[in-house]
C-alpha cells in the first residue's frame, strides 16, 4: 500500500503500540509473524459515537473485557490491565480529533526478531498490542439500517465451541465469516446467516441474530455458537426496558421465514433489519415495528441522549476522561 496521507481517510493519524502512539504509516510488521501464518490474534470492534458532550465511546470496558477473556482462552499473557486498554483507546480517539469512529484494538502473536521461531507453537512468540481507529459509515450499507438487507442462510456450517470457540473474537474464526460471506456476495446477497453444527440458527458473519414472532424476542442462547455480543446485550437489556419478552432458546431456520421481524445486532452493523432471507420476504418486507422502536432507543442511548437501561454507564466520554498521554 502507497503510503497515505492519512488526513484526507478520516483515519485516526496515531496508531497506540505497547504503550505509545505512533504514526499511521509505522505500525506495520513482519511477514513472519506469527498470526499471519496462523491466525493468533484477537480483537475487538468499538464504535464512538458523537453526542453533545463530545466523542463517546460505546460500552468501552465490556469491549477490552471481552479482549482480555479472548486472549486468555488462547493462553496469551497480556501486560496490559483493562484500564490501560480503557484509557489507551480514550487517547487514540483523543488524538485523532473525531467526532466518530470505530476503534480497532488487536492483540497478536509476533515475531522474536532476534530469535525467530517459525513454527505452530506460539509461546515463543511475543505479544504486540495495537489500537487503531477510523471513521466507518454504515456497515452494511447507508440504506440498510432504514429498510433492511435481503440476507441468505449459508451452506457453510459455524464453527463449533470445541473446535474454534465462537465466544472468543479471534482473528482465526473469520475464516469461516469470511467463506459465509463470500458466498453470500457472489450469490447477491448482503449477508448470511450460518447455522450451527445441529442445524439450528447461530449468526451473521460478524453480526448476532434477532427473531420478532407475536410481539416476543428471540434469540440464539450464549451456549450456542455465537460471539457474546455485545449490541445483543444491549438489545436485550433495552427490549426489556420496553417491556418486550425476550427468549434466549434454539431457533430452527424455518422459524426465521414466518417471523415477523428478524434483525442483526453488531458494534458495525448497529441494528439492522432483515426484509428477506433466502427470497422469502420476512413480514411485511421492510422494517417492523419492534426493530424499529429498538434503534430509535438504541441510538439514542449512544448518542446520549437517553440514560441506558438501569442508569448503567455505556458511554466513555473522551473529552472528560483523563487518559495517559505518557508511556504506559
Ligand atoms: N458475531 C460475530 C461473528 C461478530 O463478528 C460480531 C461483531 N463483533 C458480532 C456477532 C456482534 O458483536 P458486537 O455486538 O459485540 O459487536
Amino acid at each position: 500500500m502507497a503510503k497515505n496521507d492519512v488526513s484526507t481517510l478520516r483515519i485516526a493519524p496515531k496508531i497506540w503500540r505497547d504503550g505509545e502512539l505512533i504514526d499511521w504509516n509505522d505500525a506495520r510488521i513482519h511477514v513472519m509473524t506469527h498470526a499471519l501464518h496462523y491466525g493468533s490474534s484477537v480483537f475487538e470492534g468499538i464504535r464512538c459515537y458523537p453526542t453533545k458532550r463530545g466523542p463517546a465511546i460505546f460500552r468501552l470496558r465490556e469491549h477490552i473485557q471481552r479482549l482480555l477473556n479472548s486472549a486468555k482462552i488462547y493462553r496469551m499473557e497480556v501486560n496490559y490491565t483493562c484500564e490501560d486498554l480503557c484509557q489507551a483507546s480514550v487517547q487514540v480517539v483523543k488524538e485523532s480529533g473525531l467526532e466518530q469512529c470505530y476503534i480497532r484494538p488487536i492483540m497478536f502473536r509476533g515475531l522474536d526478531e532476534e530469535k525467530p521461531t517459525f513454527g505452530v507453537n506460539p509461546f515463543p512468540n511475543p505479544i504486540q498490542c495495537f489500537i487503531a481507529a477510523w471513521d466507518w459509515g454504515k456497515y452494511l450499507g447507508d440504506e440498510a439500517v432504514e429498510n433492511g438487507v435481503d440476507v441468505c442462510i449459508s451452506s457453510w456450517t459455524r464453527i463449533t465451541s470445541n473446535s474454534l470457540p465462537a465466544m472468543a473474537k479471534a482473528a482465526a474464526n473469520y475464516m469461516n465469516s469470511q467463506l459465509i460471506k463470500m458466498e453470500a456476495i457472489v450469490n447477491g446477497f448482503a449477508e448470511g446467516i450460518a447455522l450451527d453444527e445441529r442445524g439450528y440458527v447461530s449468526e451473521g458473519s460478524g453480526e448476532n441474530l434477532f427473531v420478532v414472532k407475536d410481539g416476543e424476542i428471540y434469540t440464539p442462547p450464549l451456549g450456542s455458537s455465537i460471539l457474546p455480543g455485545i449490541t445483543r446485550d444491549s438489545v436485550i437489556k433495552i427490549a426489556k426496558e420496553l417491556g418486550i419478552t425476550v427468549h434466549e432458546t434454539s431457533i430452527q431456520r424455518a422459524a426465521l421465514y414466518v417471523a415477523d421481524e428478524v434483525f442483526f445486532t453488531g458494534t458495525a452493523a448497529e441494528i439492522t433489519p432483515i426484509r428477506s432471507i433466502d427470497r422469502i420476504k420476512i413480514g411485511l418486507g421492510k422494517r417492523g415495528e419492534i426493530t424499529k422502536k429498538l434503534q430509535e432507543v438504541f441510538f439514542e442511548i449512544v448518542h446520549g441522549k437517553r440514560p441506558a437501561p438501569n442508569n448503567e454507564k455505556w458511554l466513555t466520554y473522551v473529552n472528560e476522561t483523563h487518559a495517559q498521554t505518557a508511556n504506559l
